[in-house]
């Protein structure tokens, strides 16, 4: 905070601890409303001398960043699998997601924003892109140190001071992230972190000075802070959470789809926004569920080498998997791959483990088919036709992702046009946009106008002044003293 750390000022901490095995591994301050406001004034005073700063000089400090995160990638990614409990490729692929964003952010002086127009003899009209002030960023457990970099980057560069609140379960990297800023020689306040959970949030959005919020997190929480922010007349984008549908169609490549299928609903051990959750087979595509269960079967689970799935984040959500499981199977789900018997190797068993596990035979009005699980459970519903697939892709309150397995471009072609989702992908189980394509769903996966990350997050971070100017030559103007 202000370019230096600082103890929160109640005494209050929280503990954290690894999914892999319960074990604390480190503890931070709480931020209350003091900490919020000191971070916010920071910010405010920061923030002038920055938006001043040419664009071409406000990416040298993001160009160090870049190098440094680069160079220690390797090692916040320990920090990342540590807290979070992805295995350790996991979270290096997460970081260098995050850098792919960084370095939009830093082609932003490259592009041509702005507009000028003649619009009529004399009279020029031009816009000018401008940084709102001091605005933040909440984010979630899954992603501890990509979701961070979704929006930072982008902000900063465009003028503005960000203060960052990252989820209270996996703090550690963001606390490395604020690190990294200042060796990268931000100015004291352009980059703040507050640590907490709800009162902290509700602090920083309620601030008067705060002027803009990004949120990502899960649907009721991105629902109740866009609410509050934009009842307070703050710019808000908030995303939220999904139950992303694979539809598979009998001509579907075998291998392609195993593949893709089984990477998507068991990476991040299914701890992903954009993670398969419902699969729907389209009639003799139900031949591709035995080798899907076959291949996912195969994942051992722990962080080391091999074919690896991580832990979940807390027992709260292994118990909330379990039930889930339970209830499916209560209602009639045919139980074709049970996670709950995998274990991790003995050293990690005090920690929160869940193997891939497949839900067969699953009708659409069931729990499971419908409410976000957020692990690595599959659930198998079966359709006579790709209309009855759209049909349930439509029926989903959420809106992030939907993919298509087929070798027929017509077929793929369809399902885009018809899909309800934001992110489609065709042949692809995690269709994440690469930047410059922007993230962002649709849906209750989204609140708010535009994308995270791409050209609409210039909007969501600066605003346009237009100006209107008339030079007209007087006829006795001398242009000579
Ligand atoms: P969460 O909603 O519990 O927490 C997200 C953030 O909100 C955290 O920083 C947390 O401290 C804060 N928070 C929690 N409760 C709050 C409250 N009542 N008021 C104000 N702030 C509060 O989400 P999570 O469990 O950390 O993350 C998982 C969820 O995030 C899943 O639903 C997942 O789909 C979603 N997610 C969505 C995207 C996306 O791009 N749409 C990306 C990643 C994760």
């Amino acid at each position: 905070m202000g370019g230096a750390w600082r103890p929160a000022a109640r005494a209050a901490s929280l503990e954290v601890e690894s999914p892999y095995d319960g074990r604390v591994i480190g503890t931070v301050g709480i931020s209350d409303a003091a900490d919020v406001a000191a971070a916010v004034d920071a910010a405010k005073q920061a923030s002038v001398a920055w938006a001043a700063t040419p664009l071409g000089e406000r990416v040298r400090p993001l160009r160090r960043f870049h190098d440094l995160m680069t160079a220690q990638a390797a090692d916040l990614s320990n920090t990342v699998a540590l807290e979070s409990g992805k295995t350790p490729a996991e979270a290096l692929a997460g970081i260098q997601r995050g850098l792919e964003v960084v370095e939009f952010a830093l082609s932003l002086p490259n592009l041509d924003d702005g507009a000028a127009l003649e619009v009529s003899r004399g009279v020029t009209c031009e816009a000018r892109r401008e940084a709102l002030g001091v605005v933040a960023g909440i984010t979630p457990f899954n992603f501890p140190a990509m979701v961070p970099m979704w929006m930072f980057p982008i902000a900063l560069t465009l003028g503005n001071a960000f203060i960052l609140k990252p989820s209270e379960k996996v703090p550690l990297a963001a606390c490395r992230i604020g690190e990294l800023m200042i060796e990268a020689g931000y100015a004291p306040g352009l980059f703040s972190v507050v640590h907490g959970d709800r009162g902290t949030v509700n602090a920083l959005v309620d601030h008067p000075d705060l002027c803009a919020v990004a949120f990502v997190g899960s649907t009721p929480v991105a629902r109740a802070v866009y609410g509050r922010a934009t009842s307070l007349g703050k710019r808000a984008l908030c995303l939220g959470g999904a139950k992303n549908h694979l539809i598979v169609a009998p001509d579907a490549d075998e291998a392609l789809t195993v593949r893709g299928v089984v990477d998507s609903f068991t990476g991040c051990a299914g701890q992903r926004c954009m993670a398969g959750s419902v699969l729907v087979v389209v009639g003799k595509a139900s031949r591709f569920i035995e080798p899907i269960v076959e291949a996912a079967s195969k994942i051992e689970l722990g962080p080391g080498a091999g074919v690896r799935m991580g832990a979940l984040i807390d027992a709260a959500a292994r118990d909330r998997l379990e039930r889930a499981i339970a209830t499916a199977s209560s209602e009639g789900a045919d139980v074709a791959l049970d996670g709950r018997k995998a274990r991790p190797p003995r050293e990690y068993e005090g920690g929160h483990w869940l193997g891939p596990t497949v839900l067969d035979r699953v009708r659409p009005e069931m729990e499971c088919a419908r409410a976000e699980l957020f692990g690595p459970v599959l659930t198998v519903v079966r359709v006579d036709s790709l209309d009855e697939a759209l049909a349930l892709d439509r029926t989903t309150p959420y809106g992030n992702a939907t993919s298509v397995f087929t070798s027929s471009g017509a077929a793929a072609r369809y399902v885009v046009q018809h899909a309800t989702s934001g992110m489609i992908g065709v042949n692809v189980g995690v269709p994440v946009p690469r930047d410059p394509f922007s993230f962002g769903g649709t849906k209750e996966s989204r609140f708010g106008q535009g994308d995270i990350t791409g050209p609409g997050a210039l909007d969501l971070w600066s605003q346009l002044k237009k100006i209107t100017t008339r030079w007209a030559a007087s006829p006795d103007a001398s242009w000579t003293s």
